[in-house]
């Protein structure tokens, strides 16, 4: 798997969850300013995410990893960023991160997801999730099949787009 931390610039926020979801390190902030995205990509060494085409030339012009999103489609998105980047559009429950904050998520146990849920939700899921920083619980409900059909139809558009 290519290691590949990114930083997503303010129209790119549902790209930027997924890609957390997946694995990657993924910066965004709706306050992030074009000079603040620069600077970031550069200190950091992240690929910068950008819709917009004159801050694509100039981080292209320093010298900076960067992709030009021109499509609306979540699934195109990823399918893009895959072809330029070579991340794998694939879930690993080991590596995946907090789609709100960022963060590394911990795998705990039923037991422990149980209290901090209730039963309803807790005794219909083996596998659940909790962030360190923002204290979000994650499982893979109901919306899981539509994560999947995305994640499938956008690996089908990587050699496509
Ligand atoms: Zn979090």
């Amino acid at each position: 798997m290519a290691i590949v931390k990114f930083v997503a610039d303010t129209m790119l926020g549902n790209l930027a969850r997924w890609l957390r979801l997946l694995g990657y390190d993924t910066l965004y902030s709706s306050s992030f300013e074009d000079w603040r995205l620069l600077r970031i990509a550069e200190e950091e060494g992240r690929t910068l995410l950008t819709r917009d085409e004159s801050l694509f030339r100039r981080a292209r012009a320093r010298g900076l990893s960067v992709v030009l999103i021109t499509y609306d489609d979540i699934a195109e998105m990823l399918a893009c960023v895959a072809a330029k980047t070579g991340i794998e559009l694939s879930f690993n429950p080991s590596r995946t991160r907090c789609p709100e904050c960022n963060t590394l998520l911990m795998k705990i146990s039923r037991a422990e997801a149980l209290s901090l849920l209730g039963n309803n939700v807790a005794t219909k899921y083996d596998e659940f999730w909790r962030c360190g920083k923002c204290g979000k619980i994650y499982w893979q409900g109901n919306h899981w099949k539509t994560i999947n059909l995305i994640l499938e139809k956008a690996n089908d558009l990587i050699n496509k787009l």
